[in-house]
C-alpha cells in the first residue's frame, strides 16, 4: 500500500516534469520562428532599400514580427473547444442572432488586412451557446491567413459541428485593403460571403435573418 503510493507520487513528478520540458520545448520553438521572422522582416527593409539601423527603424523588425505572430495567433487556438467550454442544456427554439460583430483578418494572397463585419445566428437544438463565444470563435479563425470564402465556411461549419443546432446562417460583409491600396484601387466595394445550413436553407428563414441583419443580400 505504501509502495504503491510512493510509486504514484513518484509517477506523478515524472509526468509533470515531461509536461514542463514538453512547454520549454514549444517555447523554444516559438522563440526561436519569432527571431527567424524579425530577421526576415530585417531582410525585406534592405531590399527595400531602407536602413534597417536608423532610430525609427531600428525596432521594426521586431515589432512587425510580433504583431505578424499576434494576427495570425488563431493557428494556436481550438475555436470548438471555446464552443464546447460554455455550451448550455436549453429548450429555447428560437433564432438566436449576433450581429456586427467587429472582424480583423488577413487575406493570404497579399498578407493585407481585410476588415468588416460578421453577422451569425443559429437555431438551437437542445444547446445554447454563451453569446460572447461566437465572436471568440471569429477571432480564432479570422487571425490566420485567409480568404473569405474559407473563414465563412469555417466559422459555418464550427458551430454546426459543435452545437448541432437546426441551422446555422452567417453573412461576413468585408473591405479588402488589397483591392483599396493597391490594383483595381476600388475603395468603397464591399465583398458579402454568406453560408448556410439546416432551416437557413429554407427561403422563408433565410430572409427573416437577412431582414434582422439589415442585409442588402436579399
Ligand atoms: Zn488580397
Amino acid at each position: 500500500m505504501v509502495e504503491q503510493v510512493v510509486f504514484k507520487v513518484a509517477g506523478e513528478k515524472h509526468r509533470r516534469k515531461l509536461i514542463d520540458m514538453a512547454q520549454q520545448n514549444k517555447d523554444h520553438q516559438a522563440e526561436a520562428s519569432l527571431q527567424a521572422m524579425i530577421d526576415s522582416y530585417k531582410t525585406i527593409l534592405e531590399r527595400l532599400g531602407e536602413d534597417p539601423t536608423r532610430e525609427g527603424l531600428l525596432k521594426t523588425p521586431e515589432r512587425a514580427g510580433k504583431a505578424m505572430r499576434f494576427l495570425t495567433k488563431g493557428y494556436e487556438e481550438d475555436a470548438e473547444a471555446i464552443l464546447r467550454s460554455a455550451m448550455f442544456r436549453e429548450d429555447y427554439s428560437e433564432m438566436v442572432i449576433v450581429k456586427d460583430i467587429e472582424l480583423y483578418s488577413l487575406c493570404e494572397h497579399h498578407l493585407l488586412p481585410f476588415y468588416g463585419k460578421a453577422h451569425v445566428a443559429y437555431i438551437p437544438n437542445g444547446h445554447i451557446v454563451g453569446l460572447s463565444k461566437i465572436p471568440r470563435v471569429i477571432d480564432v479563425f479570422a487571425r490566420r491567413l485567409q480568404v473569405q470564402e474559407r473563414l465563412t465556411d469555417q466559422i459555418l461549419h464550427c458551430i454546426q459541428n459543435t452545437l448541432n443546432p437546426l441551422g446555422v446562417a452567417i453573412v461576413i460583409e468585408a473591405k479588402h485593403m488589397c483591392m483599396m491600396m493597391r490594383g483595381v484601387q476600388k475603395q468603397n466595394s464591399l465583398t458579402t460571403t454568406s453560408a448556410f445550413t439546416g432551416e437557413f436553407q429554407k427561403v422563408e428563414t433565410r430572409s427573416e435573418f437577412l431582414s434582422l441583419i439589415g442585409s442588402r443580400l436579399h
